[in-house]
């Protein structure tokens, strides 16, 4: 056992737990969530540790299936490394499938970081000229946006400013969504796989609750179709209040181009930084 001899005050020590034979002698990586996990009670569950990757892992990233869906992937691959979290009992397939997005992201990034080291070469092109420019991005340091108190990933009311006209020409401004979970990016990935705006629109439709008095039958049967419906200012209001608003790690990089000296903002490429080549 490491120095992990804290102690808790009056509460007794608790067992030691059984040393697991694939978990001996390796070091844990702690972690805090940015969202977290609530079980059947309501309580939160945020912190935890996981472990490096092993042979058996890049058995899971190497597995056709797993492939074709991005969803799945993450979801097998955190359940096999996330060794704790919280109170849970055990961190199983299911449990990770239900976490939100921003959490699981962020565990990759973690768990990249515990397996790989944090440094990760980027590759950025300038919108302006087109030069490609390689930068040493730090894991470590990107910020991360936890969730507050009184907020809520299951809710976010967000204002529309042009909203959706019906067929009665009523406009409904007020939407309702939650932030996407694994169990959405799994679900999204066939549309994802054919066309990356459709398997966004989907996955917005399936994370919208209420759209101002559209009955929820009506929602559902448009679905897709009436995001994309939306004008670019309130698709743009969706992405904020989904992305930069939201709790997780900021992943959009504020960049200079070496070339011709303009400045843009770009988000960290982190399609292929699990790739073990
Ligand atoms: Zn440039």
């Amino acid at each position: 056992m490491s120095a992990e001899s804290v102690s808790l005050g009056e509460r007794p020590a608790p067992p030691p737990a059984p040393p697991s034979p694939a978990a001996a002698g390796r070091r844990l990586y702690e972690f805090e969530l940015p969202i977290g996990v609530r079980d059947a009670d309501g309580h939160l569950h945020r912190t935890g540790t996981l472990r490096k990757m092993t042979g058996r892992d890049e058995a899971i990233l190497a597995d056709p299936q797993n492939q074709r869906n991005g969803g799945r992937l993450v979801t097998e691959l955190l359940a096999s490394c996330v060794t704790r979290l919280g109170d849970l009992p055990q961190v199983t397939a299911a449990v990770v499938a239900e976490m939100y997005s921003a959490d699981r992201n962020y565990l990759l990034l973690k768990l990249r970081a515990a397996t790989f080291g944090p440094t990760l070469e980027a590759t950025y092109k300038c919108p302006s000229c087109g030069h490609a420019q390689e930068v040493e991005e730090d894991l470590d340091e990107l910020p991360v946006r936890r969730l507050a108190e009184d907020e809520s990933a299951g809710e976010i009311r967000i204002r529309l400013e042009d909203g959706y006209v019906d067929a009665q020409g009523q406009v409904h401004d007020a939407l309702v969504m939650r932030l996407p979970t694994g169990a959405d990016e799994s679900a999204v990935a066939p549309q994802m796989r054919k066309n990356a705006s459709l398997g966004k629109n989907a996955l917005l439709a399936r994370c919208t609750k209420s759209l101002g008095d559209v009955p929820a039958h009506r929602l559902s049967a448009l679905g897709p179709k009436l995001l994309a419906d939306l004008t670019m200012t309130d698709r743009r209001l969706i992405d904020k209040a989904l992305n930069s608003a939201a709790p997780g790690v900021d992943l959009i990089r504020a960049l200079e181009c070496q070339a011709c000296g303009h400045e843009f903002k770009a988000s960290l490429d982190l399609s292929r930084f699990l790739a073990l080549d």
